[in-house]
C-alpha cells in the first residue's frame, strides 16, 4: 500500500536533495547554507536546540517558507517557485506539524479523503475506500464516522498521518508530531511512524524522542545555529558525538 521508494529519480538520485539553503528573518541568518540528501526510503531525524531552524528547515523543503538562496529537488526534480507545479510537488512531500490541523466540521473520513478528491480528483468512492483503508493501517478505522474533537491528540495525530499518506506522498516530513501530546499518547504515534519506516517510506522527522532516533532512523542530523554540525547513524552519534554542542545538548536531553 506505501512504496516510499517509488518516484525516486533512479539509482544514486536522492529523493531529498537541499543544497546551500539559505534563509534570514530580519537579518537574523536561520539557515546558514544547509547541505542535505536523503535517499529513497532513508530516514532522517533533525535533532537540535529550540531555535536552531529544524521547523525553517522543513518548511523550505516544501516552499511554505520561501528561501533566500538555495536549491531544493525531490525525486530529482526542483521545486518550482510558484504555480501548478508547485501544488503537484507539494502534494508528493506530506508534511505532519505538532498541531494535527483536522478540519473541525468534517468527519474522520472526510478529512483523510477530502485531498485525493479536491487535489488529485480522484472519484469520491474510491477516495473513502482508501481513506478506510489508511485509518486502518494507523488504528483508528473504527473512529471514521467522528469528528475530530471527539478523538484523544495521538488518535487526531493518527488521523493526521492518514490525511498526509492519502496523497500518495514520496517523502513525510514530521516536525515534532509527538510534543503536543499527553505522555501515554506518545508512543501509538511513534509506532505508526516506526511501522511507515519499515514499509520504506522515506521520512524527515524533527523530533526530541531520542529512542524513535534509536530504533528507526538511517541517520541523525544535528542542528545548531543554522547549521548541520555533524550527522552519524544513531548508534555513533549517541554513543560518540563529536561536537562539544552535540554532546551539551545531549546531556541535557538523555
Ligand atoms: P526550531 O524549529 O529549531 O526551534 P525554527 O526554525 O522554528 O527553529 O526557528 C529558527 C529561528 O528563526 C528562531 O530564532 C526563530 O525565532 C526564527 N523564526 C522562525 N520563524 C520566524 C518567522 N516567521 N519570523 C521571524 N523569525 C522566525
Ligand atoms: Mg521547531
Amino acid at each position: 500500500m506505501l512504496d516510499g521508494s517509488r518516484g525516486g529519480a533512479g539509482p544514486g538520485v536522492p529523493m531529498v536533495s537541499i543544497r546551500g539553503l539559505r534563509k534570514s528573518y530580519g537579518g537574523h541568518l536561520v539557515l546558514d547554507d544547509v547541505d542535505l540528501e536523503v535517499g529513497a526510503a532513508e530516514v532522517v531525524v533533525i535533532a537540535g536546540p529550540s531555535g536552531s531552524g529544524k521547523s525553517t528547515l522543513c518548511r523550505c523543503i516544501n516552499r511554505l517558507e520561501v528561501p533566500d538562496s538555495g536549491e531544493v529537488t525531490i525525486g530529482g526534480q526542483p521545486v518550482p517557485l510558484e504555480g501548478r507545479q508547485l501544488a503537484r510537488i507539494r502534494a508528493e512531500v506530506g508534511m505532519v506539524f505538532q498541531q494535527f490541523n483536522l478540519f473541525a466540521h468534517r468527519t474522520v473520513l472526510e478529512n483523510v479523503a477530502l485531498g485525493p478528491v479536491k487535489v488529485l480528483r480522484q472519484r469520491p468512492a474510491q477516495a473513502r475506500q482508501r481513506a478506510q483503508e489508511l485509518l486502518d493501517r494507523v488504528g483508528v478505522g473504527a473512529q471514521a464516522a467522528k469528528y475530530p474533537a471527539q478523538l484523544s491528540g495521538g488518535q487526531q495525530q493518527r488521523v493526521a498521518i492518514a490525511r498526509s499518506l492519502a496523497m500518495d506522498p514520496k517523502v513525510m516530513l514530521f516536525d515534532e508530531p509527538t510534543s503536543a501530546l499527553d505522555p501515554e499518547m506518545i508512543n501509538e504515534v511513534l509506532d505508526v511512524m516506526k511501522s511507515l519506516a519499515r514499509d520504506g517510506m522515506t521520512m524527515i522527522v524533527v523530533t526530541h524522542e531520542m529512542g524513535f532516533a534509536r530504533s528507526a532512523a538511517d541517520r541523525v542530523v544535528f542542528m545548531d545555529a543554522g547549521r548541520i554540525v555533524e550527522q552519524a547513524p544513531p548508534e555513533q552519534f549517541f554513543s560518540a558525538p563529536r561536537s562539544q554542542r552535540a554532546q551539551d545538548f545531549l546531556s541535557k536531553i538523555l
